[in-house]
């Protein structure tokens, strides 16, 4: 069986390609620029990386965006007070808080602190309960887990049946990505640290999604023949032969799972361009809703 390499960065470019249509448009009947703050708390190098590359990608598609960096030590209630003055600021449609935050935070407390209608990450608690209950629909769905849909759909049109075992459970990916998938009909598997025998129960998947943060651990002797794998994680592993000294790989180890697979994400190259282009399709619609 040949494998299908699931291309995220160009199926991100079509679709951030589309958006700038969208916005442009948008724009010249008369609209405002849709607009996105984002707020940084800390120095996280990765972080860093990702707000700087969605800072870009807004300006790639016409939309303006601004950045709070603040400090670490940043007071609890001088976020919750800029987040308010945004949550009335009508240049400004979507409000980012960018995580994990400093531990001293209340992250519940901030996330629930933005205007439900501005919760372009989709972590707002009223969005993600909507997520979780059905007939409900929640105002924006988080960013990464959609674009896990959108690049499942690519190969797999309809997912209705279909045993999907997500690995991990975390509030920003495992967890959404599986009440998005339970909406999609797919019969669904979460696994955690806690799960006894993994490789028994990935086995089973028709479609496995990874999203546990372990470097390659994911075998392909693990995987049900022709299965499709959407590689969430993002892993340094050190390489000398690399200039900066190491390199990226996901959870998965992909040359293995390429002989058995019937398709999968690389890394870097799939899932991680997708979260910032559901990002953009996310600000421009709540510009759309806000009416602005
Ligand atoms: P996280 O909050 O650390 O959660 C990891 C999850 O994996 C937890 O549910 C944990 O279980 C589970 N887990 C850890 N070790 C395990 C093991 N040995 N066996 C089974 N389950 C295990 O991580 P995250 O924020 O969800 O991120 C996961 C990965 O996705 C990371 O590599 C991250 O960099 C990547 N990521 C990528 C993007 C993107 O845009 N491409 C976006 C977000 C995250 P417990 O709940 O029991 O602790």
């Amino acid at each position: 069986m040949t494998v299908q390499i699931i291309d995220g960065k160009t199926i991100a470019e079509s679709l951030k390609a589309k958006i700038k249509i969208q916005i442009a448009e948008r724009v010249a009947k008369g609209f405002v620029q849709p607009g996105l703050a984002t707020i940084l708390i800390g120095e996280d190098p990765a972080s860093q990386v990702y707000v700087r590359s969605k800072h870009r990608a807004c300006e790639e598609a016409g939309i303006k965006s601004i950045g709070y960096n603040l400090p670490a030590d940043t007071a609890q209630e001088k976020i919750e007070r800029l987040i308010k003055e945004l949550n009335l600021d009508i240049s400004v449609h979507g409000i980012l808080v960018q995580l994990p935050l400093p531990k001293n935070l209340d992250e519940e407390q901030i996330l629930t602190s933005v205007a439900l209608e501005k919760d372009v990450d989709g972590f707002h608690p009223i969005n993600i309960g909507r997520l979780a209950q059905k007939g409900r629909e929640p105002l924006a769905i988080p960013c990464t887990p959609a674009g896990v849909i959108y690049l499942l759909k690519t190969v797999l049109p309809s997912l209705e049946g279909k045993h999907a075992v997500v690995l991990g459970r975390s509030n920003i990916v495992g967890m959404p990505v599986s009440l998005l998938l339970v909406r999609e009909n797919a019969t669904v598997t979460i696994c955690h640290s806690k799960t006894q025998n993994l490789p028994s129960v990935v086995r089973e998947a028709d479609i496995l999604i990874a999203a546990i943060g372990r470097p390659e651990m994911v075998r392909g002797d693990w995987l049900k023949p022709g299965a499709v794998v959407i590689d969430v994680g993002v892993n340094r592993v050190e390489d000398p032969s690399r200039e900066r000294g190491y390199r990226l790989v996901g959870d998965v180890a992909f040359e293995e799972a390429c002989d058995i697979a019937s398709a999968i994400t690389p890394v870097p190259g799939g899932v991680g361009p997708m979260t910032i282009a559901m990002l953009l399709r996310n600000t421009l619609a709540a510009a759309e809703r806000l009416g602005m």
